[in-house]
C-alpha cells in the first residue's frame, strides 16, 4: 500500500468518526484493521443464542443476593472494592423495571477436528463499550468494500438502535414528564465519540441526556422523595461508563455519590448487584460447578458450559496441591485475574510465577485463574497511529445483549451487534483505548 493509499483509507476513517481522544486531548483515529474477520454464519447465530442464555443467567444470579453475598465475602475480606459493591445490595426495591445492557466476548480455538470452538472471555456487565465505533469501523469497511479497496461485505449491525430503543421503552414505562437518562462517565474519558454515538441517538428519540461524573452528581444531584435529580433534571435512568474500577472512587465524595444513585428510584443499568453478577469471581464460580443449574434450565446450562474454559480460585486445591503450586508447574497456560474491568489488570503466563511471589497468601481470594485460551491466530493489516503493519494477529468477538424486566418478569432478551477487536498474536491484553486491539468487523462465511 502506498502512502497515499494509507492517506485515503485514514481520511475515511475520520469520515465515517472512527476517532479517539490521543493521551494529549488530541482527536486522533481509533486503531483499525483492514481484514475483515471472517466466521461462519451458524457459529454466529449460536453465539447470539448463547448471548441471551448468558444474559439469562446473569440476571438471574443478580437477582439472588444471598448468593452473591456468600460466593463473595471472603474476596470481600481482601479487597476493598468488592466489598464497598457488596455493602451496595439492598433487598429494598425502589424501582421494579430493570435494563440490562451487556457485551459477552469470545476468543475461538481451532479444534483437531477443523471445528472452531468459541470460549467466553468474559461476560460484561457494566460500561460495556465500542458498540458506536464497531458501527463505525463496519461503515468504514463497507465504504472500502464498495471501492474495492477490501473484498467481502461486512455484516451490518445496529447495536446503538437497540440500546436507544430498549432504554426509551423503559423510560415510557416509568411514565414520568420529562425523565432524563444520566450518562454517567470519567472526567478525562478518551472513548469520547463511543459514548456520543449513544448520546446522540438518544436525543434523537426526545430522550434527554445528561452526562456527568461522579463527583458532578455529588454536587449537583439530590434525592426527593427519593427521586434522583441532577440540577433540574429527574433521572429515570442511570447509564454507567464509569464506576467499575476502583479509580473511579478517589475519594469519600464519589462513594457517597454512587449510594445516593443505588438509592434512588431510578433505573440502574446496572445495579450494584448485577455489576458483582459480573465478577470473574463469580464467573469462575459458575465455571467450576454445577450450580448454574439452579439459574437455568438444565439443557441451557449445559450449552453454556460448553464455552467455558477451566477456571479456578487461587485458594483452590488443583489436581492434589495448592493452585499457587499447579500455577507455578503451569504458568504458560493461565491467565490471573482480579476483581477489575477496563483492561490491564491481568497477569498473563509465566508472568505468574513472579507475580505469585510478591502476592501475599492473604489475597489468594481476590485472584481467580482462567486457563489460558489459545486462539487460532489469522494474518490482518493493521492500521495504528496511521501506521499500517501486517500482524499474525488473534480476534475476540463481543455480542451486545440487551434484557429488560418489571417486578421480575422477562419482558425483552435480545443481542443487539458485535464488536470485532484483533489484536497482534503476541499481545495479551484486549483494549482498545489503551493500544492494544483495532477494530473490526465482521465477515459471515458458509463455513
Ligand atoms: P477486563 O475485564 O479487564 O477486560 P478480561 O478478562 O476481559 O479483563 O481480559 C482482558 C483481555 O485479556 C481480553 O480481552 C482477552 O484479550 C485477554 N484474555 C482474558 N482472558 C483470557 C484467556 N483466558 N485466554 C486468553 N486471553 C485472555
Ligand atoms: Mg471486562
Amino acid at each position: 500500500m502506498t502512502p497515499e493509499e494509507l492517506r485515503n483509507i485514514i481520511d475515511r476513517a475520520h469520515y465515517f468518526g472512527l476517532l479517539q481522544k490521543n493521551p494529549h486531548g488530541q482527536l486522533v483515529h481509533a486503531p483499525f484493521s483492514l481484514t475483515p474477520y471472517r466466521l461462519p454464519t451458524a457459529l454466529i447465530s449460536k453465539l447470539q443464542i448463547h448471548t441471551q442464555w448468558s444474559s439469562l443467567l446473569f440476571w438471574q444470579v443478580a437477582q439472588n443476593f444471598d448468593f452473591l453475598k456468600e460466593m463473595l465475602e471472603p474476596t470481600a475480606k481482601v479487597d476493598e472494592f468488592i466489598r464497598f459493591l457488596v455493602s451496595l445490595i439492598s433487598h429494598e426495591k425502589r424501582q421494579d423495571q430493570q435494563l440490562l445492557i451487556n457485551r459477552n466476548d469470545f476468543l475461538f480455538e481451532r479444534k483437531e477436528n477443523g471445528e472452531l470452538q468459541p470460549l467466553q472471555v468474559e461476560f460484561n456487565t457494566i460500561s460495556a463499550s465500542f458498540a458506536h465505533l464497531s458501527e463505525r469501523v463496519t461503515s468504514l469497511h463497507q465504504q472500502l468494500q464498495q471501492e474495492n479497496i477490501l473484498k467481502g461485505s461486512s455484516l451490518l449491525h445496529d447495536a446503538i438502535v437497540g440500546f436507544a430503543s430498549g432504554i426509551k421503552d423503559t423510560i415510557e414505562n416509568l411514565g414520568w414528564q420529562d425523565a432524563a437518562l444520566l450518562m454517567l462517565v470519567q472526567p478525562k474519558e478518551r472513548n469520547w465519540f463511543d459514548q456520543m454515538g449513544l448520546f446522540v441517538a438518544l436525543c434523537k428519540r426526545g430522550v434527554p441526556v445528561v452526562r456527568a461524573s461522579l463527583a458532578e452528581v455529588n454536587e449537583k444531584g439530590k434525592l426527593k422523595n427519593g427521586d434522583l435529580w441532577v440540577g433540574p433534571q429527574r433521572i429515570g435512568i442511570v447509564y454507567f461508563r464509569a464506576g467499575y474500577s476502583p479509580g473511579d472512587f478517589p475519594d469519600e465524595v464519589s462513594c457517597s455519590a454512587r449510594r445516593m444513585l443505588e438509592a434512588s428510584s431510578a433505573v440502574l443499568v446496572p445495579e450494584a448487584s448485577m455489576q458483582l453478577a459480573g465478577t470473574k469471581k463469580i464467573q469462575q464460580v459458575l465455571a467450576s460447578s454445577d450450580i448454574l443449574r439452579e439459574f437455568v434450565p438444565g439443557s441451557v446450562a449445559d450449552q453454556l458450559k460448553a464455552y467455558f474454559a477451566n477456571m479456578f480460585g487461587l485458594e483452590e486445591e488443583v489436581e492434589g496441591r495448592t493452585a499457587r503450586l499447579f500455577l507455578e508447574e503451569h504458568a504458560e497456560q493461565y491467565v490471573l485475574k482480579p476483581q477489575r474491568e477496563g483492561g490491564g489488570n491481568n497477569v498473563y503466563g509465566a508472568e505468574i510465577r513472579n507475580f505469585l511471589t510478591s502476592l501475599p497468601t492473604s489475597e489468594d481470594r481476590a485472584w481467580v485463574a482462567m486457563r489460558r485460551i489459545e486462539a487460532e491466530t489469522t494474518e490482518s493489516l493493521l492500521v495504528i497511529e496511521e501506521q499500517a503493519q501486517p500482524y499474525q494477529s488473534i480476534s475476540e468477538l463481543g455480542i451486545f445483549g440487551l434484557l429488560r424486566a418489571q417486578s421480575g418478569d422477562l419482558r425483552l432478551n435480545m443481542p443487539v451487534g458485535h464488536l470485532v477487536r484483533t489484536k497482534a498474536s503476541n499481545v495479551n491484553e484486549g483494549g482498545v483505548v489503551a493500544g492494544f486491539a483495532c477494530l473490526n468487523s465482521l465477515i459471515s462465511i458458509e463455513k
